[in-house]
């Protein structure tokens, strides 16, 4: 039986996915190989990356001055390699403190040059987006970076920086895909896998062409986005099979309508979740504000014993994961995509029934 994982990631998929990964497992297609198993150079392997990039191009209306490139090393290496390739004229660059992946982001750039923190909402927990004034802005900034959707603390950017001609860049790992997006609004996108697109070792940037081409002559080949736009990701070995995969949730995606269509399931989903939390007397939401994130939803009862049985109990009775970052404490459940809205009401129901025997 199949459980109601609400991991932050690695996360669910769908199904269907899975289900068609399985299929085509020992032999894709009429190849007799195993897509894990070709040549990232072969025809068939040619034919799914190609569609893996025009799919993504789709789905998000990625427009042409854009470069997509399919890379490896996580979110994390993104830290460093945006301030390597775009931090190249005033070495200078802001960013906004909302949550540990953006101080992580931070920390790292300052390393290659002038950071500067423009906003925090660390003194409440990272629990809101502080409220950001283009007055405080750096206009000679060579980017302005921000964390999208804060996946520890479960708060989103509702609405984007007016960051004029510096350009904005963007930690959506755990929120592409969820939502439409106006890409031509951010320099730079880019996204770890693991969260809502597919497995981990997959890392995707969507980049303005204007954007590349600058690298500091210190940048490692690896790190430097000219060589991979140039190459089409095939500098080396992409992530073949962490790609195939994100192809199939992309064929998955349009399946089920497109973007807009997963965009108002997840606000269902999270609304669900949200109402309930909202008049519960025993869970408590730790985001109140306006900055909710439709993907991850953080709660606690107050009660570390409470907690612990709570967790158990989901644990026992098939919601699993749902343990709270270490930073917050009590619990999160991830809802992205792959999460039916049945998920949720099950789990809106059996913390309904721990409520009442535990008040
Ligand atoms: C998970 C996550 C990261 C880290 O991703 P890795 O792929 O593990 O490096 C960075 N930023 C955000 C917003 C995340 O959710």
């Amino acid at each position: 039986m199949r459980v109601y994982n609400f991991s932050a990631g690695p996360s669910m998929l769908p199904l269907e996915v899975l289900e068609k990964a399985a299929a085509e497992m020992t032999s894709y297609g009429n190849s007799g190989q195993s897509v894990m198993e070709m040549s990232h150079r072969s025809k068939e392997y040619g034919a799914i990356i190609e569609s893996a990039e025009s799919l993504l191009r789709k789905v998000l209306s990625i427009p042409d001055q854009y470069k997509v490139l399919f890379l490896q090393g996580g979110a994390s290496s993104q830290f460093a390699m945006v301030p390597l390739n775009l931090m190249n004229k005033s070495g200078k660059a802001d960013y906004v403190i909302t949550g540990q992946w953006a101080k992580k982001a931070f920390k790292e750039a300052s390393r290659y040059g002038a950071c500067r923190a423009v906003a925090s909402s660390e003194d409440k927990t990272f629990s809101y987006i502080p409220e950001l004034n283009s007055a405080d802005f750096d206009p000679e900034a060579d980017y302005f970076h921000i964390c999208y959707n804060n996946t520890i603390y479960g708060t989103k950017f509702y609405q984007l920086p007016e960051t004029g001609s510096v350009p904005l860049v963007a930690d959506m790992s755990s929120s592409i895909l969820s939502e439409e997006i106006d890409v031509s609004k951010f320099g730079l996108i880019y996204a770890g896998a693991q969260k809502n697109m597919g497995p981990a070792g997959l890392t995707v940037v969507i980049i303005r062409e204007d954007l590349i081409g600058n690298a500091r002559d210190i940048t490692p080949t690896m790190f430097n986005y000219q060589i991979h736009a140039d190459n089409g990701s095939m500098f080396n070995t992409p992530p073949t099979y962490s790609i195939y995969i994100m192809k199939l949730v992309l064929d998955w995606i349009e399946s089920m309508g497109g973007i807009k269509v997963l965009e108002e399931k997840n606000k269902k989903k999270a609304a669900l979740l949200y109402d309930y939390l909202d008049q519960s007397s025993l869970f408590k939401p730790t985001v109140t504000g306006p900055s909710r994130s439709l993907m991850n939803v953080p709660f606690v009862t107050g009660n570390d014993e409470l907690d612990k049985k709570f967790i158990a109990g989901c644990t026992e009775n098939g919601f699993v994961n749902i343990k709270g970052h270490r930073s917050v404490g009590g619990m999160r459940a991830s809802i992205y995509n792959a999460m039916p809205y049945e998920g949720v009401e099950a789990l809106v129901a059996f913390m309904k029934k721990f409520e009442k025997e535990n008040m």
